[in-house]
């Protein structure tokens, strides 16, 4: 059966590959060094940079979005943002082009917050909580602390006006302090969020987490202690603060599907594209087998629509029969098939699993709830867009074509929509 060719929507770069200019205890990507061992200095030049935005800006439609991570893409310099700010507007087609900026903040001095504010870079700033949480394992190489630094680039970033996401990794340590890190960004004026759990396997034996992970059940009680503190930070019913995983969990209540790849059906909507061209099919499978090409040689949207990569997404909806038959299938999807299939060992069923039933098992009736209130004012809505478009057609100040998409939002076409009930009173200022 042949599939429908998948759109490139947005594309992770490592500018500088794995390299950092910080030694966290619980890294993953500072190992992907052995990948790439032999190269003096991981880095980006600009002929690939070029050729890159090239393909992107040339295979993209609406919109394109490039997402800058590392290792720490700051050490590429702000003069190779410069570049490629200028590559997108040379290749650019009238896309809408949007950045984003994962760092872990300790080189944002002014002058890159400006640039980044000024080109609207949507920012993922490292940081993992209040002093004691964030250099318990965030650490510069001989072993000192990077909170002070960091703290200090989150407000250049605030001041200068960039919209600003924290990403806090749970670990063993930081899981026991869910209330305390969430006030803390709320204070810090860091309303967006994203938790992400730690796991990776013990050096020297795959079969064990190593000893900074945080352990399924301690993760579950961590989220039923945060959503609780997110509903509570409700204000008219409507949330204050973005934590991306609840945001995304919301979309399966409305029967949409959810925007965080870890919830949905298959992998592999997206891919990697490392310092030297080499394309992988997603961040944590930066390694030989799950190689997809290189864009010096490729084209990125064949890639992206391979066989290999198709394989690669495939994997996550090959779920095990206890998935199968899990009363959380819609809203789970099995989560992020790493933590299936790689760390720490393969298994049968994702390491979170316990964490994940026991917090639907919470979180259930309040989101149902939600969709509920959430579909009223949709309709709601809806019908209030929906007078004002008649209102506008039947007084000729909005033109419609009869086959254009009905302005109500429907999806259907104009005549198969709203026409008969807008043209009623026979005052037809349609183009036909
Ligand atoms: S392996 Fe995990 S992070 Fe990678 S695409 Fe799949 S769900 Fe997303
Ligand atoms: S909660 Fe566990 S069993 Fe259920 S879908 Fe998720 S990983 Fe599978």
């Amino acid at each position: 059966m042949s599939q429908k060719k998948k759109k490139i929507e947005s594309v992770l770069i490592k500018p500088a590959g794995p390299d950092c200019n910080m030694a966290c205890d619980y890294c993953f990507y500072l190992k992907k060094n052995e990948l790439f061992r032999g190269e003096p200095k991981t880095r980006m030049s600009q002929a690939l940079l070029e050729e890159l935005i090239r393909q992107v800006m040339n295979q993209t439609k609406e919109q394109a979005v490039f997402i800058w991570q590392g290792g720490e893409p700051t050490l590429m310099g702000l003069n190779f943002y410069e570049k490629a700010v200028s590559f997108q507007k040379k290749y650019g087609r009238n896309q809408l082009v949007g950045n984003g900026f994962q760092t872990n903040g300790l080189l944002i001095d002014e002058n890159w917050a400006e640039f980044l504010a000024k080109y609207k870079f949507l920012i993922g700033l490292s940081l993992d909580g209040p002093e004691h949480v964030h250099d318990h394992y965030r650490k510069l190489s001989n072993g000192q602390g990077t909170w002070k630094k960091v703290l200090n680039s989150a407000q250049n970033l605030l001041d200068a006006g960039c919209e600003v996401n924290a990403l806090s990794l749970i670990s063993d340590y930081s899981v026991q302090f869910p209330k305390e890190i969430f006030n803390f960004f709320r204070e810090l004026g860091l309303n967006q969020m994203q938790f992400i759990p730690c796991v990776e396997s013990a050096p020297g034996n795959p079969a064990k987490a190593a000893s900074f992970s945080v352990n399924p059940e301690s993760y579950g009680r961590f989220l039923i202690c945060l959503f609780d503190l997110w509903i509570d930070s409700f204000y008219q019913g409507q949330p204050t603060t973005t934590i991306r995983y609840f945001d995304s969990i919301f979309y399966s209540y409305l029967n949409m599907t959810p925007p965080q790849c870890d919830l949905q059906f298959e992998c592999g909507n997206y891919v990697v594209v490392e310092h030297n061209g080499d394309v992988y099919s997603c961040d944590f499978f930066v390694q030989p087998e799950w190689k997809l090409g290189n864009i010096l040689s490729d084209n990125l949207l064949d890639l992206l629509n391979s066989e290999k990569q198709t394989q690669f997404g495939r994997q996550k909806s090959q779920l095990p029969q206890s998935c199968q038959d899990c009363e959380w299938l819609v809203q789970c999807r099995g989560g992020c098939t790493k933590d299936r299939t790689q760390v720490p060992q393969k298994q049968d069923l994702n390491y979170f699993c316990s964490s994940f039933k026991a917090f639907f098992q919470h979180a259930d009736a309040q989101y149902k709830k939600m969709a509920e209130e959430w579909k009223i004012r949709d309709k709601q809505q809806r019908e209030k867009n929906k007078k004002n478009m008649m209102e506008a057609i039947a007084s000729g100040q909005l033109v419609v074509s009869r086959n254009d998409l009905c302005p109500c939002g429907s999806g259907m076409k104009f005549k198969k929509c709203c026409e008969n009930q807008v043209f009623s009173n026979q005052n037809k200022n349609c183009l036909y």
